[in-house]
């Protein structure tokens, strides 16, 4: 057997199987490249569900971990640590907020959004106790905790581990007046992604964002705007819901916040909303720990610079018009996205969106495949027009088909 072939019996000895990989074994990576351990390069165009935005082992994120492995990496919050204060107060300035709670995991992020917002719920707006609910779309991605999973429209996800939470009313994505019409005195938050990343890239209509800003304020109503995926630079923007022009009242952070090096997630919002909490109701043991604070805060300074952004954007609009040249030709049904992300729909006829990634692997590009027949491209911000073309020709050359 291959070092691959015996790397892959391992795992899959050795390991549940809640993942179905492909058939790649990556030893080192650099930028938008992978290296396997049969020395093997692979152009990166998944970026780790844009936990990668910045790219493999990015030169300044690396220097800031490294000189804090040197200091301080763990307090808990028994203690106060020198990079606390500076990470929070940066975050929210970067989010136009005022007060954060960190976490480490996007899910453990979502959590404490709903917590949040039913604590928010009873304090300030006088919902009786128990009675909160809070609105989410059909199609959502939030995580994976059986809370989260409960207001899951995924059967996968869901089945069999219910009990399932109470407290959540699902309805269509894209849908203002099923909104209204579900909610009621007792909702205290709607929860959504301003693109649907696991969905495949699905960007709601012109006018959704801001419609559900407008109900949200005027029914007294928290608008938490999970921008784990689709935050941090992916988009060109910031964050999503910029694009739309509106600000929610909290965003759940994750993914790109930890520059691809340590888990980083965290809840921004108002005093007015995060004020709810008193010492002993929330923690972490590693949230907003001193690694994690050093390497987002050089995540927060970079993209205050405007630069990666700006490169999603303009690198965006060249991905788009070359996808958009390949829609109905060959195996491409309808193509997705904004800003450095796309979701491509694949004609079944031509093979499921496994198959096609496995044909991009053999030619050295690895994305990944979500819902049977969509592929989904994300590549790090920092990849170059050349690899970028590079791999848009790889794509062509199998969807042509
Ligand atoms: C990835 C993701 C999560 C969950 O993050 P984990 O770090 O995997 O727990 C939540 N919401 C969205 C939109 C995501 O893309």
């Amino acid at each position: 057997m291959s070092t691959t072939e015996n790397a892959i019996a391992s795992a899959e000895a050795h390991s549940a199987h809640t993942y179905h990989p492909l058939p790649v074994v990556v030893a080192t990576a650099e930028g938008a490249w992978m290296t396997d351990v049969e020395g093997r390069r692979y152009l990166d165009m998944l970026a780790g569900y844009s936990a990668l935005n910045f790219g493999h082992a990015n030169r300044r994120l690396i220097d800031a971990a490294k000189a804090q492995l040197e200091r301080v990496t763990l307090t808990s919050r028994a203690f106060h640590h020198d990079r606390f204060a500076e990470f929070c107060t940066q975050l929210a300035d970067l989010c136009g907020m005022e007060m954060v709670l960190p976490m480490n995991t996007g899910a453990e992020a979502v959590e404490t959004a709903v917590k949040t917002a039913r604590k928010w719920g009873y304090r300030v707006k006088g919902v009786p106790d128990g009675m909160a609910k809070i609105i989410v779309a059909s199609d959502n991605f939030h995580g994976r905790t059986t809370t989260i999973i409960s207001f899951s429209t995924d059967h996968e996800a869901r089945a069999d581990f219910g009990p399932y939470t109470p407290g959540f009313e699902i309805v269509p994505y894209g849908d203002l007046t099923a909104m209204r019409a579900a909610m009621t005195e007792n909702t205290v938050a709607v929860l959504l992604e301003p693109i649907q990343g696991e969905a495949g890239v699905l960007v709601p209509p012109p006018g959704y964002l801001p419609g559900v800003r407008e109900l949200t304020r005027e029914r007294n109503v928290l608008f938490i705007a999970d921008e784990i995926q689709s935050g941090l630079g992916r988009t060109g923007k910031t964050f999503a819901c910029e694009h739309e022009g509106v600000v929610p009242d909290m965003y759940v952070l994750g993914k790109a916040l930890g520059g691809g090096i340590v888990p980083v997630s965290a809840v921004v919002s108002s005093a007015a909303v995060l004020g709810v909490y008193r010492p002993g109701e929330h923690g972490s043991t590693f949230g907003g720990n001193p690694l994690a604070c050093a390497v987002a805060l050089e995540v927060i300074a970079m993209l205050r610079t405007g630069e990666f952004q700006q490169r999603a954007t303009e690198l965006g609009d060249h991905l788009h018009q070359e996808l958009g040249l390949l829609v109905g030709v060959g195996a491409v049904q309808t193509v997705r996205g904004r800003g450095l992300w796309a979701g491509v729909d694949i004609d079944p006829g031509h093979g499921t969106g496994r198959e096609i990634s496995e044909k991009l692997m053999d030619r050295r590009v690895l994305v990944k495949d979500t819902h049977g027949s969509t592929i989904r491209i994300a590549p790090p911000l920092v990849i170059s027009k050349e690899d970028l073309d590079w791999g848009l020709e790889q794509l062509r050359e199998v969807l042509r088909g």
